[in-house]
């Protein structure tokens, strides 16, 4: 049997059982034929009548709306009613009805109102058939008999057809649920931001079929989108990307609804020359909503047709809420890692994440037998400057300091707050003259640099610096490597201040 009847279980043999016990036999067929003949063009004449009971009710009326859509429904109706009367009742034909059944349903034509059309069919028909000139009563009563067979039976196979549908629907909900559930497993198994990202866009384009897919996040501060994650896009499309203020990213940010982008003609947002050069056909917009906080957008492109189905967006609406949360968490995790590792006053390392990052230099260092040197800075008299300024004054000088030290180092050094007014810079590859010209450089500029205090006063300062080196870090132990700097810096303190000295 055809692939249609399969999913309603309907094979050759139900089908006969079906007309055995609608008592629907070869002698109707030939009943049915025998009136077609006799009501030849009759059907067109009909069609004008049935449609006038449709366009009467909103419900049916609305199926029949849009240009030269009536007259071809017309000229559809009619064949139908041709075929009712022509006698073959095989397969093709109750392939037909199941399919045409499917279609109704999915355009949203509710059963009850098959019932009424075949009802009016019927209030069409039957005068007509009992006013057959030269018919005995005899044959008109059989003939309204076939006709009222035929029409029950192509109401059982609409009803199946409707019955089929709504198990699919839900089969595919529970299909959508399963996914979904997928989804919050995966997105939220990890906890690195840049992970989340990628897998979110990965169970997107899954999920709806989509070729790509992108994250942009909106800065509150700048009212702008400032960076934007994406997959399954080609390099120059990515690189000329833009979120310009008004644009659809905007509106679907501010709005909180999607917005759908497509060729069609007269779409409120047509698909840019860019997006069709890039072969996508629409893609959705959608907002990142996490516990009514809004974060940014989700964007998913298809290159296989032009539209979201309704039930992809409400998919891709819960999946965007899920996404959001995932991102939000991930968030939180990154901060929550910043403050174990980050000093919170000068965001510089804490003490904490220089133990645990120069133990990773020094092995390095070791294993590929590279020189290493470190330095430990002390603010020169920093009590005075509290006692003078208040510790608000301090607090700001120390803070300025922090940023004129990773001012003056390199991306591979790192620049940590070691204790209150003290700081240590580790100078991975450097052998000890570089390293003093760099401590050198260093105690000049911070001697030469006007602070700025809360009330706008500025102060000088001058800082001592002790510098050790291990030519290639051989037996060296990261406390050992602090300790030498540290007597250096000590040594530096008792030659007067304001001065660099060095310990190999
Ligand atoms: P020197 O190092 O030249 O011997 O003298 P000093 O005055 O800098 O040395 P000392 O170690 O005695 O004082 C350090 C001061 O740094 C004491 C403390 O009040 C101040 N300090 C430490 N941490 C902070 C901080 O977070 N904020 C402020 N404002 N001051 C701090
Ligand atoms: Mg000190
Ligand atoms: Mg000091």
């Amino acid at each position: 049997m055809h692939e249609l009847f399969t999913p309603l279980q309907l094979d050759a043999e139900e089908v006969a059982l079906r007309k055995r016990f609608l008592e629907f036999g070869a002698q109707d067929v030939d009943v049915l034929k025998a009136l077609s003949l006799k009501l030849d063009g009759e059907a067109e004449f009909f069609v004008e009548d049935f449609y006038a009971h449709l366009l009467a009710f909103r419900e049916t009326a609305q199926f029949l709306e849009g240009d030269g859509r009536l007259e071809q429904l017309k000229k559809t109706q009619t064949a139908y009613f041709r075929s009712l009367l022509a006698g073959d009742y095989g397969e093709d034909y109750v392939r037909d009805r199941i399919r045409i059944g499917v279609a109704h349903d999915r355009a949203g034509l509710e059963p009850q109102w098959y019932m009424g059309a075949y009802s009016k069919y019927l209030a069409l028909m039957l005068p007509k058939v009992f006013r057959l000139p030269g018919a005995a009563d005899e044959s008109k009563l059989n003939a309204a008999l076939a006709l009222l067979k035929i029409v029950f039976f192509d109401l059982s196979l609409a009803i199946d057809a409707y019955i089929h549908s709504n198990e699919q629907a839900i089969r595919d909900k529970a299909a959508q649920l399963a996914a979904l559930n997928m989804v919050a497993i995966a997105i939220s198994s990890s906890l690195g931001l840049q992970d989340v990202l990628t897998k979110i866009m990965q169970q997107g384009i899954e999920l709806t079929g989509s070729k790509a897919a992108c994250v942009a996040f909106y800065n509150q501060d700048t009212g702008l989108f400032e960076e934007w994650h994406t997959q399954g896009l080609s390099d120059p499309f990515v690189s000329r990307m833009s979120f310009r203020p008004g644009g659809l990213a905007d509106e679907t940010f501010k709005t909180g609804n999607y917005v759908l982008s497509n060729g069609r003609p007269g779409a409120p947002h047509p698909l840019s020359r860019l997006a069709r050069g890039e072969g996508l056909q629409c893609f959705i917009c959608l907002p990142l909503t996490s516990h009514s906080y809004p974060m940014g957008v989700l964007y998913f492109y298809r290159t296989d047709r032009d539209v979201f189905l309704p039930e992809e967006i409400n998919l891709l609406t819960t999946f965007a809420n899920l996404a959001a949360g995932a991102i939000h968490n991930a968030r939180l995790h990154a901060q929550t890692q910043d403050m174990a590792t980050t000093d919170a006053l000068t965001d510089l390392y804490n003490r904490r994440a220089l133990d645990a990052r120069l133990e990773c230099e020094i092995l390095r260092s070791q294993r590929y037998s590279k020189p290493f040197s470190l330095m430990m800075l002390d603010i020169d008299h920093f009590k005075k400057v509290n006692d003078t300024h208040g510790h608000a004054a301090g607090d700001s000088v120390l803070r300025q300091l922090g940023a004129l030290l990773i001012d003056e180092t390199r991306d591979v050094d790192i620049v940590a707050r070691y204790g209150g007014e003290e700081f240590v810079i580790t100078l991975p590859e450097t052998t000890i003259e570089p390293a003093k010209q760099v401590a050198e450089r260093i105690r000049s500029r911070i001697a030469d640099a006007p602070f700025t205090l809360p009330h706008g006063e500025t102060i000088h300062l001058t800082i001592s610096i002790g510098v050790s080196c291990f030519p290639n870090a051989a037996a060296a132990k990261s406390e050992e490597i602090l300790e030498r700097a540290d007597r250096a810096l000590y040594i530096a303190k008792r030659l007067g201040r304001n001065r660099v000295s060095t310990l190999i």
